[in-house]
């Protein structure tokens, strides 16, 4: 795990177990604030010890930016801690997320310990956070997923992206539109640090331009999904059509994340497909066989 302390409240945590997830820690007079937990509790663990121990620092909330594992698998380690989230992410955690970690559980000892915690505090639109010396808001970013949200620290003009933004877009298990929508309203509002949901933090005379890529990013992939539709639509066909949708020919790197990003980019062109093709042939069957799993 790194540490990279980005402001004078915030320290920012980046995994080196998987795919560069972060969790942030918000300090302020009266106690301190979560934004996510790092998937391992290996991770989460050393990263309590720091806040509590080195920093002498309670936790006060926990805020889970969506319900996907790799950010809320720590909340548990925090068990004195108000747990805030969108409304949806209520439910998604207690069905999906609470039996795929049973799943996991039965099959590796890393998680034995883990367990859901439900969020204490739920909001629809947005909200605001105010503890001792800091004026936290957090408004709902649906796309990555449906419970998305963003927050930001007011007084630092910090803004927690979590996976609305990452090193590359991806909402194959929420909605192309809404992502677009989410990313666009970020645009324009003067921040001074973007802290992304997974990879390195955005500097201010960075952010523009690479907000500008990710919605270039997104225009440029529907074009390619669209003109393979248009041209190969049978179901066979289209399945090799999209497969030569390259990374690279939407304006991003293979290498990003790892190497994660070409399988993330894979999922989206797979998932646009699904929805392009209904909007644009509401009466054919879905995609059969394109779907690499
Ligand atoms: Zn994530």
């Amino acid at each position: 795990m790194q540490r990279e302390r980005i402001s004078d409240s915030v320290y920012v945590f980046t995994s080196e177990l998987y795919v560069q997830v972060t969790a942030s820690v918000i300090l302020t007079s009266e106690g301190a604030v979560l934004v996510d937990t790092l998937l391992y509790p290996e991770e989460t663990l050393q990263m309590k010890h720091f806040i509590e121990d080195r920093l002498g620092a309670h936790v006060r909330y926990v805020i889970n930016t969506h319900h996907h594992a790799d950010h809320t698998m720590g909340t548990c380690f925090f068990p004195g801690a108000q747990v805030i989230a969108h409304r949806l992410c209520y439910d998604l955690l207690d069905t999906r997320v609470r039996e795929s970690l049973a799943r996991t559980q039965a099959t590796s000892s890393d998680f034995a310990e883990v367990r859901i915690v439900l969020p204490h505090i739920l909001f629809e639109d947005r909200m605001t956070l105010h503890l001792g010396n800091r004026t936290i808001s957090l408004w709902h970013s649906p796309g990555h997923s449906m419970d998305s949200l963003v927050c930001a620290v007011e007084e630092e003009q910090i803004l927690f992206a979590a996976d609305t933004v990452m090193p590359i877009p991806h909402f194959a298990n929420g909605s192309y539109d809404s992502i677009l929508r989410s990313i666009e309203a970020l645009r324009g509002r003067n921040y001074d640090i973007i802290v992304q949901g997974h990879g390195e933090v955005i500097l201010r005379g960075e952010i523009e331009d690479r907000l500008q890529e990710d919605v270039e990013y997104l225009e440029k992939l529907r074009s390619a999904v669209d003109r393979a539709i248009g041209t190969a639509p049978a179901p066979t066909r289209l399945s090799k059509a999209l497969e030569g949708i390259r990374i690279e020919a939407c304006g991003k790197s293979k290498i990003l994340l790892n190497g994660a990003a070409q399988t993330l980019h894979r999922q989206n062109v797979l998932a646009l497909a699904q929805q392009r093709r209904q909007t644009l042939y509401p009466t054919d069957q879905l995609l059969e066989g394109t779907d690499g799993r």
